[in-house]
């Protein structure tokens, strides 16, 4: 038995994170849940975005189930998650994107995954205003960060026989940053004969990923490009709802949806649960529970398929609850 904790988050939070928990005590997995109230309305109670507990809870559990969070806007907030990422070094944001075949979209053989630097490039934060009409912000990429992404990649292309990483960069413009981080992709690359790579530039990769997706493997790139050619990608599969994601550090590990907190759907139950239920998936194999996560992949797998049982994002009429039963109803004993 293995105790994580679970933030619910805000918006759509917490009726996917239920819908999530309750398909997984279904499965029996060997897991115990500490669920801690996160963000908006944990601030409107106690003063802070995330409660001392909800903290200590991860720091000794070490494993993280987290909802998507709103960063109230306009009351000096620095982002959570990239406080989360930063604050627990979770250098690795791995985001795979598959076409499944229940789900019909003009690309059914999309099957890549983005390794997103999580830790610096524009997301550091730092803008200065220089003038009245002038700011700027700053891009920060290093060795370090860019040697352990670029790696982690490759070892995951090993891991999981895969044939190619792509890196994704800018460095035609940005001689200097992208440039280091290409050149380090290169000299890593050599350590990894037996897995084919190749680089582009990241507004090509765009036009590609459209034009022909199924020549993409696995995309390694900088913190922005990251977040912005990943959305692409869950686009090209179904949307936001079915992207999951794991963030993963050299001590913590922290697993969520790709998607925001969708304010203008939540307590509609109408949200799609799959993408933090794929990352409950991916958390479970990250913890070596390989049987129980192919259990619910078979039971969203077969609900999909079926397409009875639908959110209206999957062009159904069916609620996050009928949606969670469906899956439930379809688990092996
Ligand atoms: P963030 O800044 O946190 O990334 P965002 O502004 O990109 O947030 P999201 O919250 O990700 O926005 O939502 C983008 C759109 O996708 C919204 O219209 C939302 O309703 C829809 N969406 C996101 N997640 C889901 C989901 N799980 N099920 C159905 N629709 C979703
Ligand atoms: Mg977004």
């Amino acid at each position: 038995m293995k105790t994580i904790t679970v933030f619910k988050g805000d918006g759509i939070g917490p009726e996917i994170c239920d819908a999530t928990l309750q398909i997984l005590k279904a499965a029996k997995a060997p897991l115990a849940f500490e669920c801690f109230e996160v963000g908006e309305a944990e601030y409107e109670r106690n003063g802070k975005l995330i409660p001392d507990e909800a903290y200590a809870s991860f720091e000794k559990n070490r494993i993280l189930l987290k909802a998507p969070i709103t960063t109230p806007i306009g009351k000096g907030f620095k982002s959570l998650n990239v406080t989360l990422r930063n604050k627990y070094d979770l250098y690795a944001n791995i985001r795979p994107a598959k076409s499944n075949t229940a789900v019909k979209t003009p690309f059914p053989d999309v099957d890549i995954v983005t390794f997103r630097e999580n830790t610096e490039d524009l997301y550091v934060g730092v803008e200065e205003k220089i003038d009245e009409n002038t700011v700027h912000a700053t891009k920060i990429i290093t060795r370090k960060a860019s040697e352990r992404i670029i790696r982690d990649a490759f070892q995951y292309a090993v891991d999981h026989g895969r044939k190619k990483v792509t890196c994704v960069h800018k460095a035609n413009i940005l001689k200097m940053s992208d440039g280091m981080f290409l050149d380090i992709f290169h000299e890593i690359a050599k350590e990894f004969p037996t897995i084919a790579s190749d680089d582009k530039i990241v507004d090509n990769v765009c036009m590609q990923l459209v034009m022909r997706p199924e020549t993409f493997d696995i995309m390694v790139m900088p913190n922005l490009y990251g977040d912005i050619v990943s959305d692409l990608t869950s686009g090209l599969i179904g949307g936001l709802g079915l992207l999951p994601s794991c963030n993963l550090g050299s001590d913590y590990a922290m697993f969520e949806a790709v998607h925001g907190s969708a304010p203008d759907i939540a307590g509609k139950h109408i949200a799609n649960p799959t993408a933090i239920l794929w990352s409950a998936c991916m958390m479970l194999e990250y913890l070596g529970e390989d049987a129980c996560a192919a259990n619910i992949r078979q039971a969203v797998d077969a609900v999909l398929q079926e397409a009875k049982v639908l959110t209206p994002d999957l062009h159904g009429t069916s609620t996050t609850e009928e949606y969670r039963d469906a899956i439930i109803a379809h688990l092996q004993a």
